[in-house]
C-alpha cells in the first residue's frame, strides 16, 4: 500500500482519544502519538505508586505471585490498567494498539519502555546486550486474523529496533488456546495457561537474559507458564516487561512492601 492511501486510512489521530492531531507547532519533528491533553494524562498515570515498592509504576519491578512463582527476575511497566466507567488514557491506547495495524504507537509505547527495561537489565545481573533476547507471548490466531495485528509481537519488534536487541518468535501458541484469560478463574487461568504455548522447536535460548514482552499482564499466568518454557529452552532468566499491569494496580494497599514472597502463601486476590 502506498504511503499516501496509509494517511487517508489512518489520518494522524491521538491514538488514545482519537482527536486529529495537528502537524503545527511540532517544529517538523515527528508528530506525537498523543494529542497534548492525553499527553499530559499519559505522564500522570506513569507516576501512580505501587502499593508494594512505593515507586511511581513506570520505575517499579514488582512480580506478581505467578511471575514470582515462575522465578522471574523482574517485571517492568509503565502504567496500571484501570478499570473504571471513564476509561483512563491507558486504556484507550491499549485498546487501540490491540485493534489496529499502527506502528507509531508501538513505536511510542516501546520508546517509553527502552529505559525501564534497561534498568531492570542492570537490576538482573546487567548482562551485556548481546547475551539478551527478545520473546513476546503470541496472541491467538483467531484474535490475529480478526484484528489483523499481533500487539505483543509489533510491541516486541519495535523494542528490538529501538535496542539492538535480537527478536526470538520462541513460542507457538497451541491451536484451540483462544479462550479469554480475562473470563477464567486463577486456578483454571493458571491450568489454561500452561497448556497454551508451546517452545519452537530447536529453539536454543541457553546463556540468555529474556525479556518477555506482553501487552497487558493481570495476574501473570499466562507469563509465567511463558517463562517457565522459556528457561527450559535455556534462558538464564527472564524479565517481563508490559505496557500496563492490572494485578499490581489491585493490590495497591493491600500486600506488604515487599517484593518477593514465598510461594504457597494464600492468595490476596480471593
Ligand atoms: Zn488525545
Ligand atoms: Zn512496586
Amino acid at each position: 500500500m502506498r504511503a499516501g492511501a496509509v494517511s487517508l486510512l489512518f489520518p494522524p489521530r491521538c491514538a488514545a482519544c482519537g482527536e486529529l492531531l495537528r502537524f503545527e507547532g511540532f517544529g517538523g519533528g515527528e508528530l506525537p502519538v498523543l494529542c497534548p491533553g492525553c499527553a499530559r494524562q499519559w505522564e500522570s498515570e506513569k507516576l501512580s505508586a505501587c502499593g508494594r515498592c512505593g515507586r511511581p509504576v513506570f520505575q517499579c519491578v514488582c512480580l506478581t505471585e505467578e511471575l514470582t512463582d515462575a522465578g522471574c527476575a523482574g517485571f517492568c511497566k509503565l502504567v496500571y490498567y484501570l478499570n473504571g466507567r471513564q476509561p483512563p488514557v491507558q486504556n484507550r491506547m491499549l485498546y487501540h494498539l490491540k485493534n489496529t495495524p499502527d506502528r507509531r504507537t508501538a513505536a511510542f509505547l516501546a520508546g517509553e519502555l527502552e529505559e525501564p527495561v534497561k534498568a531492570l537489565l542492570r537490576q538482573s545481573g546487567d548482562p551485556p546486550l548481546r547475551d539478551v533476547a527478545l520473546v513476546f507471548i503470541p496472541r491467538s490466531r483467531r484474535a490475529v486474523r480478526q484484528t489483523g495485528t499481533d500487539q505483543a509481537r509489533r510491541l516486541a519488534k519495535a523494542l528490538s529496533m529501538r535496542m539492538g536487541v535480537p527478536l526470538i518468535p520462541a513460542l507457538i501458541r497451541r491451536w484451540g488456546s483462544g479462550r479469554q484469560q480475562k473470563a477464567l478463574k486463577r486456578r483454571e487461568r493458571r491450568q489454561n495457561a500452561g497448556k497454551a504455548y508451546r517452545l519452537r522447536r530447536e529453539t536454543d535460548l541457553r546463556g540468555k537474559t529474556v525479556l518477555l514482552v506482553d501487552d497487558i499482564v493481570t495476574t501473570g499466568a499466562s507469563m509465567a507458564a511463558a517463562a517457565r518454557l522459556l528457561r527450559r529452552a535455556g534462558a538464564v532468566r527472564v524479565c517481563c516487561v508490559a505496557v500496563a499491569s492490572d494485578d499490581c494496580n489491585q493490590s495497591m494497599g493491600v500486600r506488604p512492601p515487599q517484593l518477593r514472597e514465598p510461594p504457597g502463601r494464600k492468595s490476596w486476590r480471593q
